[in-house]
């Protein structure tokens, strides 16, 4: 199996693209055969969650051997119920909560298989290199990673977050964070300035001699990486089973997923899931105030060159969406060279436009709704007083698209909600939200909300706040090449 860089005739096999992350040429590696390979869907509908996984990986990862055993090592014990994703009801919303792993962010449903995979494709490839992870965050991938990654024998990691630019939780979550070969640090600006400075000292870095000699090499953790996509698209297979196990559905009827959605990583999984089958309908793309995948969707030009918004949802605080770059590259058939000029009009000129005909394809896959901040707050509010659910931020933004989605008459009969946090991460705004005024520190806040809602703070997050910190770096992004090195010379990844 090959899977081809999106941005040249450039193709690795799975391992090399796992270990890598990004391809050479700077593209990301798409499968590109995936909607032509046979699946049967249907039938891994009837496996248990962790048998699921594994046809479902070893399809999109066939270079991994023994993928019972990776998935086996993945979740057993970091997940708080053994359905993983579970579907819940509140009212007319069918929300799937993808948020009960370690870090009760989305992101380990994906991170809790990618050290395991690492390792497994070192092994594989005989690679006696150190897997050093570079990541920038916009809070979640980072713990997430972190977690997944500490003290993985043959891998360093280093996280990067914009200084200032997460929550107070997700900021304790990373800078408690223990384990030998993690480094943790803030970056001047905000996300895409943190991203954009983690992009530019990979490359530079992926040239460097000095790296070589001391028998490292870098990779990412981010979602360009095949191995981080490829766990996500399981639960949308997830969900589908369990809307058939309640009979809201009859196998075959088509299913609609909103997504809140940041780098686009979640929603791609959700069309891969569909290019291997599954009866997916509509993939909502839910953004915040953040609207540039909203507008893109509508008009087909994506440009960038407009304020980045701070809101109550940062991990969809995104202006540049990497992952879209995977959808123009298959809908396009492959013409990688129109996606490189795309990617690099994006980058010199901050906006690319797309040709009708491509967009009315993606059209028929995906559609886009957005939603404000003072709607977000509403939505909050309204959702937890009427149907007694609590949602995060993020969650909220989708729930809104939801409405807006069914709304328009177009949408299948099932409507699943992806919600990507716990209301825990984000107690100070759901609080508010909700009609009670936060006070105290954000750890009081989320006695508060558990208190309000019955509901136990999540393990991972009540113990953050007698935690040490032990990273209080803050960097420049043009610095990040330099600190890299010297962390990685020092040894102390
Ligand atoms: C990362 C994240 C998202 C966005 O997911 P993408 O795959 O980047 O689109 C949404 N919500 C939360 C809570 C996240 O952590």
């Amino acid at each position: 199996m090959q899977y081809q860089s999106t941005r040249s005739d450039i193709s690795a096999n799975g391992l090399q693209a796992v270990l890598s992350g990004l391809a050479p040429d700077g593209g990301l590696y798409v499968d590109s055969s995936l909607s032509r390979r046979p699946f049967p869907w249907d039938e891994v509908l009837s496996l248990s969650p962790l048998s699921m996984a594994a046809r479902i990986l070893s399809h999109l990862l066939p270079d991994f051997e023994d993928m019972d055993e990776i998935v086996r090592l993945s979740y057993t014990n970091k997940f708080d119920t053994p359905l993983l994703t579970p579907l819940v009801s509140a009212g007319d919303y069918r929300i799937l909560e993808l948020f009960h792993g370690p870090t009760s962010a989305f992101k380990d449903v994906a991170l809790s298989v990618l050290p395991v995979l690492m390792t497994k494709a070192r092994r594989l490839s005989a690679s006696s290199e150190k897997t050093i992870i570079l990541t920038a965050t916009s809070g979640d991938t980072g713990k997430a990673a972190l977690e997944g990654f500490h003290d993985v024998e043959g891998t360093g990691i280093l996280v990067f977050y914009p200084d200032g630019g997460v929550s107070p939780v997700q900021h304790a979550q990373m800078v408690t964070q223990t384990g030998e070969n993690v480094r943790v640090c803030a970056v001047s600006g905000n996300f895409d300035d943190c991203q954009s400075g983690v992009k530019r000292a990979f490359a530079a870095l992926s040239r460097s001699e000095e790296l070589k000699r001391l028998n490292c090499a870098l990779s990412s953790a981010n979602s360009i990486n095949i191995g981080r996509l490829a766990p996500q698209v399981v639960y949308y297979f997830l969900a589908y089973r369990q809307l058939l196990d309640a009979g809201d559905i009859k196998l075959g009827d088509p299913v609609d997923f909103v997504v809140p959605t940041g780098n686009f990583g979640d929603i791609f999984a959700g069309y891969q899931a569909k290019q291997m089958g599954l009866p997916v309908g509509k993939l909502v793309c839910a953004s915040n105030a953040n609207r540039v995948l909203t507008d893109f969707f509508a008009n087909g030009v994506y440009d960038r060159r407009r304020d980045f918004l701070r809101t109550a949802s940062p991990s969809m605080d995104i202006l540049i969406s990497s992952n879209l770059e995977r959808l123009l590259y298959i809908a396009s058939d492959g013409a990688y060279a129109f996606v490189r000029a795309c990617m690099n009009y994006l980058a010199s000129n901050g906006v690319y436009t797309v040709p009708e005909d491509i967009m009315s394809r993606i059209r028929q896959d995906f559609a886009a709704g957005c939603c404000d901040e003072e709607t977000c707050r509403e939505t909050i509010g309204r959702v937890w007083r009427e149907l007694g659910y609590l949602a995060d931020p993020h969650t909220a933004v989708a729930l809104r698209v939801t409405d807006e989605w069914k709304g328009t008459g177009k949408a299948a009969k099932a409507v699943v909600t992806l919600s990507t946090a716990s209301p825990f991460k984000f107690p100070g705004a759901v609080l508010e939200a909700a009609g009670v005024m936060p006070s105290g520190d954000e750890f009081a806040q989320m006695e508060a909300l558990s208190r309000m809602s019955g509901l136990p703070i999540p393990a991972g997050l009540s113990g953050l706040k007698e935690k040490p910190v032990r990273f209080t770096d803050v960097i420049g992004g043009s610095a990040i090449e330099d600190y890299v090195m010297e962390v990685i010379r020092k040894g102390e990844v």
